[in-house]
């Protein structure tokens, strides 16, 4: 059973109830995927021709809906824009203002591919956008390429700058590393990322989406990538994790830089004791797990108008079916639910 416990017919909660799954664990994160959009054709990631239309798409206005009873009535306090990618909706700035204007949000982050930021990173931070992670796993443009599926290395190099500008920091660099392509990159990433004060956190291949069959020959535990990085790190400090996916280390580099150093590793070493995540995506699926399949479907309590209650009924339903770990195969291609 969760412990969300449902409001009277009729009745707003005097204050939040907090979301607890059935393992106890307390939601307090939401990761918002707008759309199965993405510019980029990335290898372990590229959809199946899995593009929403614009009819499937929750509107702002439902998704302000979500994330203010969210926030009001169940104490979340962060929310991440993901996809696909998000840039690729054209109400982009519309759905961050919205969500920028509730009370009660500490944390209103995007993950990105980075291609639009070099020109619109500026105007997501004045419409409230608080900070950016961007995926970078190469930087080597015809690797880049090759990986992306899109020649956009100078772009979202340039992007990275503009986030820097526009102060949507702290700026955490993605990277996949995948066995027999880009090891050579790791410590030439490490060092880009201390050069343009961005963390950077190496996320473990998950057995989802494209490369899932081939898994076991790509996947590169983030032990090895630990140790390919003694060759240039001379102190790792570890950081207070929390909820955080990653566990972060402040490192000093061999040239007397530090950097902030992450690793995910949903397959080493899941922390799925430690989540406190919930998503949604951009058709209105709740998925208490990145890997589990979705627990139903919120668009009944979204349309025509947002109904509470049943929201409640529904998001209760899905936490109390929040499995204590992931499963060891994903559903979906993360394009879909998000990373
Ligand atoms: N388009 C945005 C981006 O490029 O970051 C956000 C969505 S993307 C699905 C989010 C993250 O998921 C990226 O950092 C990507 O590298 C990661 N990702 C996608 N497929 C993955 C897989 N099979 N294993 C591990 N990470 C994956």
């Amino acid at each position: 059973m969760s412990h969300l416990s449902l409001p009277a017919s009729g009745h707003r909660p005097a204050r939040a109830q907090t979301l607890i799954d059935s393992h106890k664990r307390t939601i307090q994160y939401l990761r918002l995927s707008l759309t199965s959009a993405c510019h980029m054709r990335c290898v372990y990631c590229r959809p199946d021709f899995h593009h929403n239309t614009a009819d499937d798409l929750l509107t702002p206005i439902e998704l302000e809906n979500i994330v203010r009873h969210l926030v009001q009535d169940h104490g979340l306090r962060k929310v991440r824009l993901t996809g696909g990618d998000p840039t690729a909706r054209g109400d982009l700035e519309n759905i961050i203002t919205r969500l920028a204007r509730i009370d009660g949000i500490d944390d209103l982050a995007m993950t990105t591919n980075g291609l639009s930021l070099a020109t619109r990173a500026r105007a997501y931070a004045d419409a409230g956008l608080m900070r950016v992670n961007l995926s970078l796993d190469s930087l080597d443009s015809a690797q880049f390429a090759r990986m992306t599926g899109i020649d956009g290395l100078k772009c979202v190099l340039a992007g990275i700058e503009a986030a820097h500008d526009a102060n949507l920091t702290p700026i955490k660099l993605n990277t996949v590393v995948l066995r027999g392509e880009n090891e050579e990159q790791i410590p030439g990433l490490v060092r880009y990322a201390s050069e343009c004060d961005a963390a950077i956190r190496f996320i473990e291949l998950m057995p989802m989406g494209p490369l899932a069959s081939q898994w076991a020959e790509r996947y590169v535990p983030a032990s090895e990538v630990r140790a390919r990085l003694d060759e240039i790190v001379t102190s790792w400090e570890p950081l207070p994790r929390g909820s955080d996916s990653a566990e972060n280390f402040r490192a000093v580099l061999d040239d007397g830089r530090s950097v902030t150093i992450g690793f995910i590793t949903p397959m080493s070493c899941n922390f799925c004791s430690a989540c406190n995540r919930v998503r949604i995506t951009s058709d209105g699926s709740l998925y208490p797990c990145l890997m589990d399949r979705p627990s139903g479907s919120l668009l009944a309590a979204l349309r025509p108008r947002f109904d509470a209650e049943l929201f409640d009924t529904i998001l209760s339903e899905g936490l109390a079916r929040k499995a204590s770990e992931h499963p060891a195969q994903g559903f979906v291609t993360m394009t879909v639910i998000g990373g």
